[in-house]
C-alpha cells in the first residue's frame, strides 16, 4: 500500500468515463459552449481495464465511475463486467444524474455493479428545468425507481445544497430518500473547476444544514464510525440516516485516499490539482503495466495536495478557475474530472 506525503493510502479512485453530459446544472455547467475532450483521447475499455489492473496492484481497492454522466458512455455495462471480475475489487459503485437510469439499471447489476448514488437536487419540475437547463425530472424520478427496486439500500441520493436556489427543499429531500429507501447526502457548494458562478453567500454550511433539520425533526445524532468516506453521517430520532459533506466549511483531506482518472487518462490527486499524471501516453506507446506501476507509485509518494483545507485557508474567496482558463484546459472542468 502507497502512502503519500502526509501517510495518506491510495485506496479509492474514480474512474471517469466520458466528459458529456445530458444536463446543464448551474453550478458545474454554466456555459453556454464546452470544449470537449478529443475522441480519439478516450480511453477504450480494454485500456481502462489495463490501468485499473496496475492501480489495484498498487492498493486501490474500491473504484467509482463517474462523468459527465457515465451512462451516455455506450456499452457500460460491459465495462462493468470487467471490472466486477477483478480480484481484489472490494467495491464497485457509479454515481449518475438519473435522466438514463430507468433503460439501464437492470443491466449494470447484472454486470456487476455494487452500488449507486443519483444526483438530485430538487424535486420541483420548474426548478429542475431552471437548475439543469433540461426538461427530464420525470424520467430522474424513473431512475430513481429503478435503481430503489434493483438495488434496495445499495442506494444514495447526492444533493448540493446551494442558498436561494434549493435550501427550502432539505425536509422534502430527506422525506423523498425515506420514501426511496435511500440515504440522502447533502453537499455543500463547492468553488471548484466549472463552478464559475460560485460565491460564499450561496454555501449552506454544515453548520447550518445540521441546525435547520433539528428545527423540523429534534434531536439529530452524529454517527461515529471510522472510515475514509467524505459524508459525515448523522440520524435523526426516527432512525433515518442522512449525510452530509462538508468540503467548504469543514474539509477532510486529511484523510483523503481518492485520486480521480479522466476518460483520456489522467490522472488527477485532488480535486482541486492544477495539473495531471499522463497515463494515456505511456499506456498507448506501450509501457509495461510495471512501469505504469512505478509513474503511480511516484506521484502518489509525492502528492501533498490538501486542496480544500487550502481553499479554506484563504480568506477572499471566490470561484476557484476563470472561465478563460476552463476553456484552454478542459481538465480543469469538474465534468471532465468527475466531481
Ligand atoms: S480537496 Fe483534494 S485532498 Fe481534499 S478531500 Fe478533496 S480531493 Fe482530497
Amino acid at each position: 500500500m502507497h502512502a503519500d506525503v502526509f501517510g495518506r493510502p491510495l485506496r479509492n479512485l474514480r474512474l471517469s468515463v466520458t466528459d458529456r453530459c445530458n444536463l446543464r446544472c448551474e453550478y458545474c455547467m454554466p456555459e453556454d459552449e464546452y470544449n470537449w475532450l478529443p475522441r480519439e483521447d478516450v480511453l477504450h475499455f480494454e485500456e481502462i481495464s489495463a490501468l485499473v489492473d496496475v492501480f489495484l496492484a498498487e492498493g486501490v481497492d474500491r473504484l467509482r465511475l463517474t462523468g459527465g454522466e457515465p451512462l451516455l458512455r455506450r456499452d457500460l455495462p460491459e465495462l462493468v463486467r470487467m471490472l466486477a471480475a477483478k480480484a481484489g475489487l472490494n467495491d464497485l459503485a457509479l454515481t449518475t444524474n438519473g435522466v438514463l437510469l430507468a433503460e439501464h439499471a437492470d443491466a449494470l447489476a447484472a454486470s456487476g455493479l455494487r452500488r449507486i448514488t443519483v444526483s438530485l437536487d430538487t424535486l420541483r419540475p420548474a426548478r429542475f428545468k431552471a437548475l439543469t437547463r433540461v426538461d427530464e425530472l420525470t424520467r430522474v424520478h424513473e431512475g430513481m425507481a429503478a435503481a430503489k427496486r434493483v438495488f434496495g439500500r445499495a442506494f444514495k441520493i447526492d444533493t448540493v445544497v446551494i442558498r436561494g436556489v434549493n435550501d427550502d427543499e432539505l425536509v422534502d429531500l430527506i422525506e423523498y430518500g425515506r420514501a426511496m429507501h435511500a440515504e440522502v447526502r447533502f453537499i455543500e457548494y463547492m468553488d471548484v473547476g466549472g463552478a464559475t458562478k460560485w460565491s460564499p453567500n450561496h454555501v449552506v454550511s454544515r453548520a447550518e444544514i445540521l441546525t435547520r433539520l433539528a428545527g423540523r425533526y429534534g434531536t439529530v445524532t452524529p454517527i461515529v464510525e471510522s472510515t475514509s468516506a467524505p459524508a459525515d453521517r448523522f440520524a435523526l430520532p426516527d432512525g433515518t440516516t442522512f449525510g452530509i459533506i462538508s468540503s467548504t466549511t469543514a474539509p477532510f483531506c486529511s484523510g483523503c485516499d481518492r485520486s480521480r482518472l479522466t476518460a483520456d487518462g489522467m490522472w488527477y490527486l485532488c480535486l482541486y490539482a492544477a495539473r495531471g499524471i499522463d497515463l494515456r501516453a505511456p499506456l498507448r506507446r506501450g509501457a509495461s503495466p510495471a512501469e505504469i506501476a512505478s509513474i503511480i507509485a511516484a506521484g502518489w509518494g509525492a502528492r501533498r495536495d490538501r486542496g480544500a483545507e487550502d481553499r479554506l485557508a484563504l480568506g477572499d474567496r471566490r470561484a476557484f478557475v476563470p472561465v478563460t482558463s476552463l476553456k484552454k484546459d478542459p481538465h480543469l472542468e469538474m465534468h471532465t474530472r468527475g466531481g
